[in-house]
């Protein structure tokens, strides 16, 4: 058999999960194919046009911080940033932009294409098989041929996708773009446990008929700190853009309950399972019946375009209800939709099949990372995305896997969460789903994410960023501790003036800044000026945040070793079986599980609370 060519890595999708894999592989001298449908642009966005928010933000600049591309492609495509959560604290807060999509694929194909290592290859795959001598995989494209030692699907919502607006179904990984074969009919020979999933979108609106003079408008946010590390506070690199608020009313919700019988989501056409935590505009309609207003952002998807996201109308209704609803909102009247809603159902893979470096258990040197893993969101599938590349490559190399651990950043409880649940719906991140969310800020994420960097062994800009961010932090952490506030005539005056509160005995700037009243950033930030010493703002932030919440973040890291030493007993799970005390429900799910410690049974889904208590009774 002839072969076009042979690499290192072969990557089967050039999405948000597929561009980090080629992007950081390369970068560890892989020679790396990347594949993707001819007509489908790379890393394109075809939900809302924005980066971050909350749990994603965090996990962007952790991305970043290990070398990943979505923080400085978002930054160079931004046209509005806002950060979220700003008042509920720093274990929540979370930085979102929006971004010009148009421009935002060009680049991530820009940067690609300058890596001598990357080929990108615009070609449908259609079969991939093993060689049976040396173990290749063989990636076939209607008449071409290539051999890779290893191989990461990245094919998003692609495989069997099937498309749903109203009555009409047709095949379809998006809205105008084909769908790839079914997960089965990709791979010869291999019988994957698949599960069908659904997600949805609103339909985009055409931007010059909407009325915005009756809306709130939302400004970008100067102060709002850049995802790339190195770019500098407050950098812009396009122009910056509003995006406007508007509401559902009580009319809007009664044309979409009226016509219920037509709703492939509750009439029984679609059978996937959709995401809880982006919920289309039929289910709040019919889940939350006492409820008639919701939020709709109005986002523009560029700054040439002339289409409008309406962040929140997501649906599969018929067009003619889509448009009658989207008309009954203020603002709205006289929108015209330049594409409608619609929903994909598609093929994903079951995740408990894979190690935590998102390697498949059963067939070596095969990894999947993004959307085919169930998740949703262009951030959960950029974070798998850098994991599978590493590891891949790590493979190759012959290093250790590469773990993010779920104590110490958002892509590991991620990570943690996919290959150790049955996740039974689209999986999105946010911060409830982090034990230590108080520790894993995105204030300090170059901390937490430096020495997975360094082992990564790419001495670069970046890790000269982060050696000099280290060296500042604990320089500044140390000031903080040492320096005192001695209670002289001068200093209770000052302190008064600047609502620092009382001072009786000696202080320590430390001590000050944990005082519940005061915003910590701002008063290190001008207690160092004051005294003449100046540190770069992010440290400030992380040094002084650290220093605040430092008693929570300790009790917590105890709480959660005891937790997991709990989680690491074993169990009997034959012993189980047999007990008077456990529903015949559960036993059926232990009996599929086999659950071999405390921390497996915890996370089979439909195991009840009373049996926990009951096997942590018995066991822990
Ligand atoms: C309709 C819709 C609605 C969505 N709604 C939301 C939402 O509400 N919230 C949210 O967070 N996320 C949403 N998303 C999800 C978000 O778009 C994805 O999670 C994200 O893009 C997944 O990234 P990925 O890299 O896994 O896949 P994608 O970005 O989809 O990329 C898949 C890649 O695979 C390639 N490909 C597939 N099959 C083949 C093949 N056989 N040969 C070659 N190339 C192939 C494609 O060309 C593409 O490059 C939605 C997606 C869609 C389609």
């Amino acid at each position: 058999m002839n072969f076009d060519d042979s690499f290192d890595i072969a990557v089967v999708g050039a999405g948000h999960a597929g561009i980090e894999v080629a992007w950081i592989a390369a970068q560890l001298n892989m020679r790396v194919a990347l594949f993707c449908l001819p007509d489908v642009a790379i890393a394109s966005m075809p939900c809302n046009p924005s980066i971050g928010g909350v749990g994603k933000g965090q996990i962007v600049r952790e991305l970043d911080a290990l070398g990943g591309l979505m923080g400085v492609l978002a930054d160079r495509c931004a046209i509005q940033y806002r950060t979220l959560n700003e008042s509920k604290g720093p274990a929540v807060k979370s930085t979102r932009c929006q971004v010009d999509k148009e421009k935002y694929s060009a680049l991530a194909e820009q940067f690609l294409a300058q890596s001598s290592n990357i080929r990108i290859l615009k070609l449908k795959v259609s079969l991939i098989s093993r060689q049976c001598t040396d173990n290749y995989f063989i990636i076939s494209s209607d008449d071409r041929t290539f051999l890779s030692r290893t191989l990461v699907i990245t094919a998003g919502t692609f495989l069997d996708g099937k498309i749903h607006i109203g009555a009409d179904k047709f095949l379809g990984g998006r809205n105008m773009h084909d769908s790839a074969p079914a997960l089965n009919d990709l791979f010869n020979n291999v019988p994957f446990v698949k599960k069908r999933f659904k997600t949805g979108t609103p339909a985009r609106l055409v931007k010059s008929t909407i009325n915005f003079s009756n809306l709130e408008e939302q400004i970008s946010d100067p102060k709002t700190r850049c995802f790339h590390h190195q770019n500098a506070n407050g950098e812009r690199f396009l122009r910056q853009t509003s995006c406007f608020l508007a509401h559902t009313n009580d009319v809007t919700l009664q044309i979409i309950r009226s016509n219920r019988e037509r709703s492939p989501l509750f009439n029984g056409q679609i059978s996937g399972v959709g995401p809880r935590y982006c919920p289309s505009i039929e289910d709040k309609a019919f889940r939350y019946p006492d409820r008639n207003t919701h939020h709709v952002f109005l986002e523009p998807e560029g700054l040439e375009l002339d289409t409008i996201y309406p962040n929140g109308l997501s649906t599969s209704l018929p067009k003619d209800v889509q448009q009658a609803f989207i008309n009954s909102i203020v603002g709205l009247e006289e929108a015209m939709i330049a594409n409608y809603g619609y929903a994909v159902e598609y093929d994903v893979i079951d995740t408990t099949f894979l190690h935590p470096t998102l390697e498949h258990s059963q067939i070596p040197n095969l990894f999947f990372a993004g959307q085919v893993n169930g998740t949703s969101g262009y951030e959960e599938a950029a974070a798998q995305g850098i994991v599978a590349g590493i590891n891949a490559a790590f493979k190759l190399l012959g290093f250790a896997p590469f773990v993010l651990l779920r104590s110490e950043s958002y892509i590991g409880v991620l990570v943690d969460d996919l290959v150790s649940r049955n996740v039974d719906e689209p999986y999105r991140l946010f911060t409830a789903r982090a034990e230590n969310r108080l520790f894993i800020r995105e204030d300090n994420v170059v901390l937490r994410m430096a020495k997975y960097r360094k082992l990564l062994g790419l001495s670069a800009e970046i890790d000269f960023y982060h050696e000099k961010f280290v060296n500042n932090f604990d320089i500044l952490f140390q000031v903080v501790s040492s320096f005192t506030y001695r209670p002289s005539l001068q200093i209770k005056e000052r302190f008064i003036r600047f609502n620092y509160g009382e001072i009786f005995e000696n202080l320590t700037m430390a001590e000050l800044l944990r005082r519940s009243n005061l915003d910590p950033v701002s008063v290190l930030g001008f207690e160092l000026v004051e005294n003449g010493i100046f540190f770069h703002s992010d440290v400030v932030a992380a040094v002084a945040t650290t220093i605040k919440y430092e008693g929570y973040i300790a009790r917590n890291f105890v709480e959660n070793m005891r937790f997991d030493n709990i989680l690491r007993k074993k169990i009997n799970w034959q012993q189980l079986m047999l007990s008077n005390n456990i529903s015949n429900e559960c036993k059926q799910r232990i009996g599929q599980e086999r659950p071999e410690t405390f921390l497996h049974l915890t996370k089979i889904n439909g195991i009840r609370p009373a049996t926990l208590a009951y096997v942590a009774g018995t066991y822990c």
